[in-house]
């Protein structure tokens, strides 16, 4: 239940910021900066998978099965063979909240 409550969060923080990064007056130039970086590893990867039929993305990772670029833009989305680089916003959060600097 909790793993599947983080993947629905997952999914809609992914389109969320992925809508919002097409316009610009709302884009992050960090999120956009992350998903660019992660998109760029995900189509150099084996496992980015065309649809059959374009609904909403034509592209997915068969390891997971999310749509791609979405799941590119999901804050705390990792890839499921931990090829993505960490996220220095999550990164900087844990650190504070372990009290490091
Ligand atoms: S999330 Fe990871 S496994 Fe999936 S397509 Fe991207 S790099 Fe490959």
């Amino acid at each position: 239940m909790k793993k599947r409550g983080k993947e629905m969060w997952n999914i809609a923080d992914g389109w969320l910021n992925y809508i919002r990064n097409q316009r610009p007056a709302w884009a992050s130039k960090t999120r956009e900066e992350l998903a660019t970086t992660r998109a760029a590893i995900c189509q150099t990867c084996p496992h980015l998978k065309q649809k059959s039929i374009k609904i909403f993305a034509d592209h997915y990772c068969s390891k997971c099965g999310c749509l791609f670029p979405m799941m590119a833009y999901a804050k705390d989305k990792d890839c499921p063979l931990g090829l993505w680089p960490v996220d220095p916003l999550k990164e900087k959060l844990m650190k504070m909240i372990k009290g490091e600097k």
